[in-house]
């Protein structure tokens, strides 16, 4: 095959055009390829297979939650591939963002929108020709401009065109909750470039949709990957809202605020509630500002810049903020007021933890709040809608008020079964007592069919309970064998029961806004009296040890939370220079590796997650050094990643030693000098150092005169004598900048390990 244009076919995985250029003997995988370009270690859920699919130009529907890694099954095949791929994207802040993130990882990548100049636009244009331009991204109103089509035809005949990547493939569905005209033109894209594979994606969650998606965009024979919805990183959990609900939010927030600055959302149904929480929080000394339809254009715009760029922590909003958003550390979305629905919810309350590290979403669920709702539906004039938003307003009661794992009634809510306990929802954790209620399921379900399964939850119960209501009578229900079998048990009690058993799959319950309960297969089991039920008990009071709010980064030692702030601040900076977002540097996750294993030369820097190619040239000098300057103050050492994952997974005994240490030791055993240890262990005097006081403490026989002479000792000793042996810096002080803090720590430990010995058993 002829090369085309000015770009030359090299092998398979050089078509890279990154900062480094990438050595071809070093990469025998698709593996390789990830951790040069993106700084990954490994692919998930199923983005391997979509990519080889891709890069055998085949079709391919991608479904995938938010934050389940998308961008990559189209983004790495580009890079592998000869010509560009042209990604069509309906938001232009996501198309901007992601360009923006490509660039930084060195990846030539572009888009045309309408909010360039038209000078910009020639000149974007020219640099596709150049072959430096391996993703160009576009919105789809421009796509059939005959100016475009024009540039696309020039494209695939001179450079080539690898793929169509078509990002939130839903809006081309008119039952999607996002229909978008302009995406019911994309058929012509297989209709003109017949040979070019199509990879569409969305994180839809309804089988309508897909099916349309497929059929629209006219794939061919295409594979469907469904990943699960499940957001495993995500910790679910209702509160009952107190009698102080703002008090409440704040010591919410408060939590989050304490160790790092988290980012999170509060989410507020109407906008005059968001601006006078906002302005709260803003009065309690907190970050935050709102966001809702009200405001200008321009004011949302800063809000939103300054709530990504982390130049404030909290985002008070109604639910127009977050569509099209992309801040990948939400680390926790509060719900201050009922959620809409509850598939509104799963995907306001899936904007936290798009990074996959820990994210919190809480719901702060009032009565009040549900009676409010109420009234609004009642204000509503067509009753098919009252009908459907009184049954989406009960499904979130329903939630709210269940024990079930709230992450099994999510994804069934969209069909997919959970098998619970998932361990990261309230009720998993701190679970309600169980007890067996087969008796009364046996009641309830005969008494469904014996109204012929054409009624609800409220209509059973009164049957049960041998209500006399005008109704009842009308239908002759008193009539029915299993009319007032159940006046032993409340109205609360049946509607607990009536949950569980449509959770645990025993009963149906239609979706069309009527809520008639159907019986199943599975229902005759309990009516045969094949299986026994049992039923978490809820006990209606707020649950005292319920599981206070996971703090962000908790699992972080002091130390390692004080790095992780100055490694943020560093992000921080490095971005602003740049003016662009924190993350865009460096997600969370990558810091808090770094936090733990405290990388200090460039190899080691370089086996942290999200370290590619391109940032460790970029960013890994002033990483490696703000890191080198906060152990030598603390008297820290670099920790191999072996070593990090040991010393996390043990309980904090200050006295183990490691076993990189241990390899330390028997070099000190076998006569070497501290120096020659170094250089033959290949790490620096300093992590020797560091290892040799650990050693000290944890009671390895060491010569310590060998190491810091007696005069030196002296003056140390008595530093320490004078301010204590707890900081590092305090000793220096008082001994001068003459005695480095290796030395310090050294005789520190000696000390250490005397004073244990003489203070009394
Ligand atoms: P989506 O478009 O599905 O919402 P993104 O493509 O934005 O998700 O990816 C979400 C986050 O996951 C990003 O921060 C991205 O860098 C990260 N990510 C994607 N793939 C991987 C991977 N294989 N390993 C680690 N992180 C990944
Ligand atoms: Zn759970």
């Amino acid at each position: 095959m002829q090369p085309k244009g000015t770009f030359r076919h090299l092998n398979f995985f050089c078509m890279s055009i990154s900062a480094e250029p990438l050595q071809s003997t070093s990469l025998d995988s698709l593996e390789s390829a990830l951790k040069h370009h993106f700084g990954h270690d490994q692919f998930r859920f199923d983005q391997r297979h979509i990519i080889e699919r891709v890069l055998k130009n085949q079709d391919v529907l991608v479904i995938m939650p938010t934050g389940g890694g998308k961008s990559l099954c189209y983004q790495l095949p580009a890079l592998l591939r000869e010509g560009v791929t042209i990604v069509i994207s309906p938001l232009i802040a996501l198309m901007q963002d992601q360009v923006t993130a490509l660039q930084d990882n060195g990846v030539g990548a572009t888009f045309l929108n309408s909010t360039l100049s038209s000078e910009a636009v020639r000149s974007r244009e020219q640099a596709l020709f150049s072959g430096n331009i391996k993703l160009l991204y576009v919105a789809p109103e421009r796509l059939f401009t005959p100016a475009f089509s024009d540039l696309l035809d020039k494209l695939s005949q001179k450079i080539g065109i690898s793929t169509f990547a078509i990002d939130e493939a839903h809006c081309v569905s008119e039952w999607g909750h996002d229909f978008r005209p302009d995406y019911r033109q994309l058929f012509q894209l297989k209709q003109r470039y017949p040979q070019i594979p199509v990879i569409a994606l969305t994180a839809t969650a309804t089988q309508r949709v897909r099916t349309d998606i497929v059929q629209q965009l006219r794939l061919n024979d295409p594979e469907v990957y469904v990943s699960s919805f499940n957001r495993q990183n995500l910790y679910y959990e209702v509160k009952q809202k107190s009698k102080q609900p703002y008090h409440q939010l704040l010591s919410l927030v408060n939590d989050y605020q304490n160790q790092v600055k988290a980012s999170g959302i509060i989410y507020c149904l109407s906008r005059k509630h968001v601006d006078e929480v906002a302005l709260k929080l803003q009065t309690d000394g907190l970050s935050a500002l709102p966001y809702h339809a009200g405001l200008s254009a321009e004011e949302r715009e800063k809000n939103q810049t300054q709530f990504i760029r982390d130049d404030v922590q909290i985002i008070v909003a109604t639910v127009a903020f977050g569509m099209g958003i992309n801040k990948p550390d939400v680390r926790f979305v509060i719900h201050y007021d009922l959620p809409r629905n509850l598939e509104s919810y799963y995907q306001e309350a899936g904007r936290a933890g798009r990074d996959g590290e820990d994210a919190n979403c809480i719901i702060l669920f009032g009565w009040k709040d549900v009676h409010t709702v109420k009234y609004l539906i009642g204000q509503k004039a067509d009753p098919s809608e009252q009908r459907i938003a009184q049954q989406q307003l009960d499904q979130i009661i329903n939630y709210a008020e269940s024990c079930v794992c709230r992450r099994k009634i999510q994804l069934g809510y969209f069909g997919e079964p959970f098998e619970a306990p998932c361990s990261n929802c309230d009720n998993c954790i701190n679970p309600a007592p169980v007890e067996d209620w087969t008796l009364e399921a046996q009641k309830f379900l005969s008494c469904v069919y014996r109204c012929d399964q054409r009624f609800g939850m409220n209509h059973i119960i009164d049957v049960l309970r041998g209500s006399r209501k005008k109704r009842i009578l009308e239908l002759n229900h008193d009539q029915l064998s299993t009319h007032n079998i159940g006046a032993d048990r409340s109205v609360d009690d049946w509607r607990m029961l009536c949950r569980a058993l449509i959770h645990q799959g025993y009963l149906d319950e239609t979706t069309d806004g009527y809520s008639v309960l159907k019986l199943n297969a599975s229902s005759n089991q309990i009516l045969k009296k094949l299986v026994s039920v049992e039923i978490p008990v809820s006990t209606r009071i707020e649950k005292s040890a319920a599981v206070s709010a996971k703090a962000a980064n908790a699992e972080l030692t002091d130390e390692e939370n004080s790095l992780m702030s100055q490694l943020r601040a560093l992000r921080k900076k490095l971005a602003d220079e740049q003016s662009v977002p924190p993350y865009i540097v460096f997600a969370d996750a990558s810091l808090r590796q770094m936090a733990q294993n405290r990388p200090q030369t460039s190899g080691a820097f370089s086996k942290i997650s999200g370290v590619g190619s391109r940032k460790l040239v970029q960013y890994g000098g002033a990483f490696t050094q703000t890191i080198r300057e906060f152990c030598q103050a603390n008297g820290l050492e670099e920790r191999s990643p072996e070593t990090a994952v040991i010393a996390t997974h043990t309980p904090a005994n200050q006295t183990e030693v490691t076993s990189t240490q241990l390899a330390t030791y028997q070099l000190y055993q076998s006569g070497l000098s501290l120096p020659d240890i170094a250089l033959q262990r290949d790490v620096r005097l300093s992590t020797i150092n560091g290892h040799m006081s650990k050693l000290i403490e944890a009671g390895y026989e060491v010569d310590i005169d060998q190491l810091v002479s007696t005069e030196r000792q002296s003056v140390i000793n008595s530093a320490i004598a004078e301010v204590g042996p707890h900081s590092l810096r305090n000793i220096r002080e008082v001994t001068g900048e003459t005695y480095d803090y290796q030395e310090i720590n050294l005789v520190r430990a000696a000390w250490e390990v005397a004073n244990k010995d003489q203070s009394p058993a």
